[in-house]
């Protein structure tokens, strides 16, 4: 199997999501390999079931942009990302096209990505305060960090068609975490998913459906919903996400998680 100029497998981009060569393990996201998980993550990383995303992700890390001319992007879809016996889920709208989309790690090389792990180092999820390329060593504790499309989309606006394609891989993510009880929604976009995901796999969502905020709770099933502002720069710059706000967040995450 051919290497990147990381050590990582080359994942052919012609590999279909059905049918076509198998893509090999993942475990190059995560250092504890999980098989379950690394079975999910290889039909991620190989699929191509939503044309307009593949066109753009490939566009994207073809043209690249000024700063990071030099680099290979990724290209392809992004997996998730962390602890397989995580107990809490950071879950995002999709990967940046210049971050995730170039890096191969889900919120690894951009600003939300430096907002989001600074903060869960302060609150004991990550082993370093940044995020910055698959080989940097961050290892997270007890948690996860996935999103409801794994492509990185045009405008950061998936189609609901899109949306719903991608949302089986992440409900087989959280059958094979068998330890989650706590998610993360950064944003409503992702609150949504999480709600359409955890009703997928079998759990009563209550009536009125919960509806997103900021630090809004929602019980589901065995596990607990928490929203928060998603870390864009468009928050954080604006002070509607401060690193206190997302903190605290993540707090109550850990305190619910036991
Ligand atoms: S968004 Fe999801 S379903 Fe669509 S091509 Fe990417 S990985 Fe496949």
């Amino acid at each position: 199997m051919d290497e990147d100029r990381h050590g990582f497998p080359v994942i052919p981009r012609e590999t279909e999501r059905e049918g076509g060569a198998q893509a090999p393990p993942s475990s190059y996201a995560r250092r504890v390999p999980d098989p379950k998980l690394d079975r999910i993550a290889t039909e991620i990383v190989a699929c191509r079931a939503c044309p307009r995303l593949v066109a753009w992700r490939e566009q994207v890390a073809r043209d690249k942009v000024a700063r990071f001319a030099d680099e290979d992007y990724w290209g392809k879809p992004i997996p998730g990302f962390g602890d397989p016996a995580a107990r809490i889920m950071i879950l995002g709208l999709a990967p940046a096209a210049h971050g995730g989309n170039r890096t191969g790690r889900i919120f690894t090389g951009d600003r939300s990505g430096d907002f989001l792990f600074a903060s869960m180092h302060r609150c004991g999820l990550a082993s370093q305060p940044t995020s910055i390329a698959r080989d940097d060593g961050l290892v997270l504790h007890g948690a996860y960090i996935a999103a409801v499309n794994r492509c990185a989309p045009p405008g950061n606006k998936p189609t609901p068609d899109e949306r719903d394609r991608c949302l089986p891989f992440l409900v087989r993510e959280l059958t094979a975490l068998g330890r989650l009880r706590v998610l993360v929604a950064l944003g409503a976009f992702a609150w949504d998913g999480a709600v359409r995901a955890l009703a997928a796999g079998g759990d009563v969502v209550p009536s009125p459906k919960p509806r997103f905020a900021h630090a809004a709770e929602a019980a589901i099933g065995r596990r607990t919903l928490l929203g928060c502002f998603h870390p864009s720069q468009q928050n954080t710059f604006t002070g509607k996400l401060t690193p206190e706000m997302l903190d605290a967040v993540l707090r109550r995450g850990v305190e619910l998680a036991g």
